[in-house]
């Protein structure tokens, strides 16, 4: 019989568990998306949130304004090159352990928009935990979605993190200085596309 010398004086029942199964779960559970919509995807990402769908059942209801209070991009809709710099500025600026969803057929591959100003797939611009297929996909897949990267963070390394070049389009954002009056904004610079892994 096991000995229990010692816990005769605990007058209270307690559970055991390891430390790495907690910050799992409450990092499973506490996810808060950034709020950023790019174009039509972004209304089904608002219904998931709303009273029928219900984001609130897994915690994550609230849609962060800022990127430093955020650790899930959810990538909705297509990315112009235009944009895809201040994307990455985004997702640098929120903190790890962070994930992102890239929803719907623009953000994975483009899709129909298979031209020059359409960054054809945000893998190349920041590294994508779940691709979430549909044009749009409804809020059921989008949820299917972050269920999945659910799982994947409670059976993943919870030391995980991503090397600073490792991933995304490796995009050098340098600051602009203020101008002066009379000053014209150059055309911008084509997004750098990276090695695709
Ligand atoms: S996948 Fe469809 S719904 Fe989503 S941004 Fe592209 S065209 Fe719009």
């Amino acid at each position: 019989m096991a000995s229990w010398s010692g816990l005769e004086s605990l007058s209270h029942n307690f559970l055991t568990g390891r430390l790495e199964d907690l910050v799992r779960w409450s990092r499973e559970h506490s996810m808060w998306p950034a709020t950023f919509g790019l174009a039509c995807c972004a209304i089904e990402m608002m219904a998931a949130g709303a009273a029928e769908y219900d984001l609130a059942r897994f915690g994550m209801e609230v849609f962060r304004p800022s990127p430093r209070q955020s650790d899930l991009m959810i990538v909705a809709g297509r990315v112009s090159q235009k944009m895809a710099p201040v994307l990455r500025q985004v997702y640098d600026q929120m903190m790890e352990p962070k994930w992102v969803i890239s929803m719907g057929v623009c953000a994975s591959s483009g899709g129909m928009f298979n031209n020059y100003a359409i960054v054809q797939g945000v893998d190349e611009v920041v590294p994508v935990d779940v691709y979430s297929p549909g044009c749009p996909p409804s809020p059921q897949t989008l949820i299917h979605s972050i269920l999945t990267l659910h799982e994947k963070v409670r059976t993943g390394e919870i030391m995980r993190r991503r090397a600073g070049g490792g991933a995304g389009a490796g995009i050098d954002l340098t600051e602009q200085a203020p101008q002066a009056p009379g000053w014209v904004q150059p055309l911008p610079t084509p997004v750098r596309v990276g090695t695709p892994r």
